[in-house]
């Protein structure tokens, strides 16, 4: 049956505690990678598949696992009665607690169990759930291999693995985590591999990993979303913090994630945020990975409008209906645009892209119009000089900082000189540690990437391995040094 044919969930013959939970999730209809995924995962081949991020891959690999692993579904205490069965690898701990969330939802009328262990937090915590037994296991590759090496867990039976955000995974340098992780799977298994980006990497992990897979593309690979609007404005670095403030404030859309290169700059530019215009809140990679949670929570619950973030810490999002992603700074790695663009536009939702280029970033930016293939018109920025528009001694920070970064000579708009006027209106801290004001039009929170925000940051050497994706990060921000500061 062609993809084209299935418009019900139930013609892709799912059992019914799935098609239960798929209902109750509010899906109708199966989106295009889920109706080309699922028959094949059923039948029991591998699959590699490319899709874009938001399109409901998810479900895609989880449902078909699910439904195979309903005979084995038990009422039983006994742990022996719940072996790992399903191993789910994701490169963030972000995307690996939505997934299990996701999991646990469509598992919801069955006795499977999932559980999510990912690094950053106390091993210890994790170690009575697994002992109970666990079908489904999601994990990050580091923190699993910690598991492996505590024994509290064993991968002897697992009958499928699935690698997601694969692409990301070798971005991360997860790569000899992953081949270890291999070694210690039954031969006999399943292996479902999803990536956004179809890199030659990519397709050489397929090779090393896959056993002759069925490969699926439910859009051109490298391709961005044609939900998503795309625009860009060429403007100054100087002149960026104040450009998007205007933006921001004409814009009808509430929600909007701010994607920056560095921690530094985005830390920078939610206070920038807060006091130029408007009443706003930062979240430090200094925070603990609680406040993250709880941050990206409200920023779901809608109680914060706008996150800044680096490509790292906002990897996985999954934040339904976003209606806006704003590109402040352009990542030199053109992939990271897709990535980025992803996060709006999902699940058939309309969205809009909007990427400030400074002169030092169109080089990056005919990087990424290569890969996606597609030409996005530049527009001249044209900067509103009023006072509402006015920067702050934080947006000169981000400008200097920025100008740093790209050489950028500083303005010579004699209102820079002017000094600093404080905002008079206090601070207040709400229950995700956000800094609220009144008079408030956004409220801001920097969800920030690098080293303290993923990771614990104690070395220990009888504790190596709790570091890894720790380092795996590091490798990363190494690769992309402006990513740490
Ligand atoms: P994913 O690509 O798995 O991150 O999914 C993106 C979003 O689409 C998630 O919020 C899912 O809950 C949602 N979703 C997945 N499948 C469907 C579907 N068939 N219909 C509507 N929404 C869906």
């Amino acid at each position: 049956m062609s993809d084209q044919t299935i418009t019900t969930f139930s013609a892709l013959g799912l059992a019914e505690p799935l098609l239960k939970a798929i209902n109750e999730s509010g899906y109708t209809t199966p989106t295009p990678i889920q109706a080309q995924a699922i028959p094949i995962a059923l039948q029991g081949t591998d699959l590699m598949a490319g899709a874009q991020t938001g399109t409901g891959k998810t479900a895609a690999f989880s449902l078909p696992i699910l439904h195979t692993l309903l005979p084995f579904s038990s009422s039983s205490t006994s742990p022996a009665k719940h072996p790992i069965r399903a191993l789910v690898l994701a490169p963030t701990r972000e995307l690996a607690i939505q997934v299990h969330d996701n999991i646990k939802t469509y598992a919801k009328h069955t006795h499977l169990r999932s559980l999510v262990v990912y690094g950053g937090v106390d091993i210890k915590t994790q170690t009575p759930s697994l002992k109970t037994g666990v079908e489904i296991l999601v994990a990050t590759p580091g923190r699993l291999l910690d598991h492996v090496e505590q024994k509290t867990l064993s991968l002897s039976q697992v009958q499928f693995l699935v690698l997601d955000e694969a692409d990301r995974m070798l971005d991360m340098g997860f790569m000899p985590d992953l081949k270890r992780i291999l070694a210690l799977l039954p031969t006999q298994r399943q292996n479902l591999m999803f990536s956004a980006t179809f890199s030659n990497d990519i397709k050489k992990l397929a090779d090393a990993f896959l056993n002759q897979p069925t490969l699926i593309e439910v859009a051109r690979s490298n391709a961005t979303n044609d939900n998503v609007e795309q625009k860009a404005y060429l403007v100054n670095s100087a002149d960026k913090a104040r450009f998007l403030v205007q933006l921001l404030k004409q814009q009808a859309s509430k929600q909007v994630i701010i994607f920056t290169k560095t921690k530094m700059a985005a830390s920078q530019l939610a206070k920038t945020l807060e006091r130029a215009e408007i009443s706003c809140s930062a979240i430090h990679g200094d925070k603990t990975q609680k406040e993250r949670i709880e941050a990206l929570d409200a920023f779901k619950a809608g109680t914060i409008d706008a996150l800044v973030a680096t490509d790292v810490a906002a990897r996985g999002l999954d934040i339904s209906d976003l209606p806006l992603v704003i590109n402040y700074e352009i990542s030199t790695s053109p992939e990271d645009y897709v990535h980025r663009i992803g996060r709006t536009g999902r699940a058939g939702a309309k969205g809009v892209a909007i990427s400030l280029i400074d002169e030092e970033e169109t080089k990056y930016f005919d990087d990424i119009e290569k890969l996606i293939k597609k030409q996005i018109p530049r527009v001249q920025a044209q900067i509103e000089r009023t006072s509402s528009t006015r920067a702050t001694k934080e947006e000169s920070a981000v400008r200097k900082s920025i100008g740093r970064q790209h050489g950028a000579k500083s303005s010579q708009d004699a209102w820079f000189n002017q000094p600093y006027q404080p905002n008079p209106v206090v601070a207040k801290d709400t229950p995700a540690n956000i800094t609220t004001h009144a008079n408030k039009r956004q409220v801001v929170a920097a969800l920030l990437g690098g080293l303290n925000g993923f990771q614990p940051t104690i070395l220990t050497s009888q504790k190596r391995t709790r570091t890894r994706e720790s380092n795996q990060t590091k490798s990363k921000e190494a690769q992309q040094p402006s990513e740490s500061s």
